[in-house]
């Protein structure tokens, strides 16, 4: 057939001239990624805020999960795929690090910080040995104000990524050093260890300084508890509200620490009191991720809750501020979270002796009281088998702990080598016997992330992607192009 359009006509002249190479590249150029949405070429209205909901251990199963049980359960919508996934731009992003195939916290962050790979458990630093501009320390040389709030400690492997440098994730006390000297507008979190000396209590610094008295000295306010935290005027906070991890949901004491989302009420309230340019805002909750390793059901859905409830914060926040975007991701997925049938036990292999997980199992889920984390530090190293009884009759209503399980706990022995938090992981064994909610792993899976965002911006996040791009698209909005 003859083509009549004069564009293709001239790319038809120009392919008789051009070689090959060059001529692929000419044709790609003109056409843009517009199925992806990420041309470059393409105009973008960047936003004036940025704030990015950032689900640790997080993937497309965790996130139905959050859906599904919110509705049986908590009877309303699940804002991060109800609103978020479905009116949103939703991409999905490959997690893996420079160095394998499966990543960590650090290596995942620190590719969709920078834009740049690096190996596990580096902080913005590439092989070569390189640090490479984070997200946090370009809003801040742009002149936006910056914020990082977590359940874990501020100076766990995500926020730590947003914003500094270490080869290792574990140079926690160096840390906190570099925080002081960057200034983040807002941190919040756990992890107040490193910032007190070792003979103050809880304290863990090897020097003799108190870093709380630092930022104090800078012009941070300081809250150490929830009822602190609401009563916070300051532009400038310091919230320290655990020793180290903050609380699962489930065992967490609302006195003593707010929840995610009171956390981003007060960090927006905050950020969005000063400075002609805008903010951005990085909230984490990596108590997902923490109760994936433990393969712990229950905890995970209240902390899926307890994150949505933040993305509803921020949702309501960009609904009144339409110039600011809004983000929601994850950097991994942790578990191999695998909701799905089983046989309810092994008399026969016939599909009658067949049960498929549905509301009344995310009932049974429902009546958990206690993570398993918390239980295993009940136990201790030589947990007894009457203590073992006890806590699970008192905080698993209607759950039954097989022979075999219940031996292997009391004899700390792993069953496999990809399940190493024994203890956590056989009970987990138990509850998905029971309720089918199985797990393939006590680590990090390779499972594409999902993102959502809205607002200015949000079609770069379109299509599937590399973590890496993440941070080539969040580089050039926070630059404004
Ligand atoms: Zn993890």
């Amino acid at each position: 057939m003859r083509d009549t359009n004069p564009a293709s006509n001239r790319i038809a002249l120009l392919a008789r001239r051009l070689p090959a190479v060059l001529f692929t590249a000419f044709v790609l150029a003109l056409a843009g990624c517009s199925s992806t949405g990420t041309s470059p070429a393409k105009t973008v209205q960047p936003p004036r805020n940025i704030i990015i909901l950032f689900a640790d251990g997080a993937a497309a199963t965790q996130w139905d999960f959050g859906r599904y049980s919110s509705k049986v359960l908590r009877q309303q919508s699940f804002v991060t795929t109800d609103v978020v996934f479905k009116e949103g731009a939703l991409g999905a992003l490959i997690t893996s690090p420079s160095n394998a195939y499966a990543t960590d916290s650090a290596a995942a962050g620190s590719a969709m910080s920078t834009g740049f790979k690096v190996n596990i458990g580096a902080l913005a630093v590439t092989p070569d040995g390189k640090p490479v501009q984070t997200a946090m320390e370009l809003a801040k040389s742009k002149g936006k104000r910056i914020g990082l709030v977590t359940t874990a400690t501020v100076y766990d492997a995500t926020p730590a990524a947003f914003s500094q440098h270490a080869k290792s994730r574990r140079a926690y006390q160096g840390l906190v050093d570099q925080y002081l000297a960057l200034e983040p507008d807002v941190l919040m979190g756990g992890g107040a260890d490193y910032f007190l000396p070792e003979g103050a209590p809880g304290g863990k610094r090897k020097d003799s300084r108190d870093m709380i008295a630092a930022f104090r000295a800078k012009g941070y306010q300081v809250v150490r508890n929830t009822a602190e935290l609401n009563a916070a005027t300051g532009a400038k906070l310091l919230g320290l509200f655990a020793d180290e991890d903050m609380d699962f949901e489930i065992d967490r004491d609302p006195a003593r620490e707010p929840t995610t989302a009171e956390m981003a009420a007060s960090a927006l309230k905050a950020l969005s009191q000063a400075g002609p340019n805008g903010f951005v805002l990085l909230v984490e909750n990596e108590n997902l991720d923490t109760a994936s390793h433990a393969n712990d059901a229950a905890s995970l859905m209240h902390a899926l809750w307890a994150f949505d409830d933040a993305v509803r914060v921020a949702l309501d926040f960009q609904r009144s501020n339409p110039d600011t975007l809004l983000i929601v991701t994850g950097d991994h997925e942790t578990g191999g979270f695998s909701p799905t049938y089983a046989l309810k036990d092994l008399s026969t292999l016939s599909s009658k002796n067949r049960f498929y997980t549905g509301d009344e199992h995310v009932r049974m889920l429902a009546r958990i009281t206690m993570s398993l984390n918390a239980v295993n530090e009940k136990l201790g190293r030589k947990p007894s088998g009457e203590a073992l009884d006890e806590l699970v009759a008192k905080h698993f209503p209607g759950f039954r702990l097989d022979p075999d399980l219940r031996d292997a706990i009391l004899k700390r022995q792993a069953r496999e080598r990809n399940f190493s938090r024994v203890t956590q992981n056989l009970l987990a064994r138990m509850v998905a016997r029971q309720t089918g909610y199985y797990w393939g792993t006590a680590g990090h899976t390779t499972q594409p992330v999902l993102v959502g965002a809205m607002g200015p911006g949000a079609e770069l996040f379109r299509g599937y992607q590399d973590n890496t791009d993440f941070g080539k698209h969040l580089h050039r909005l926070i630059h404004g192009k």
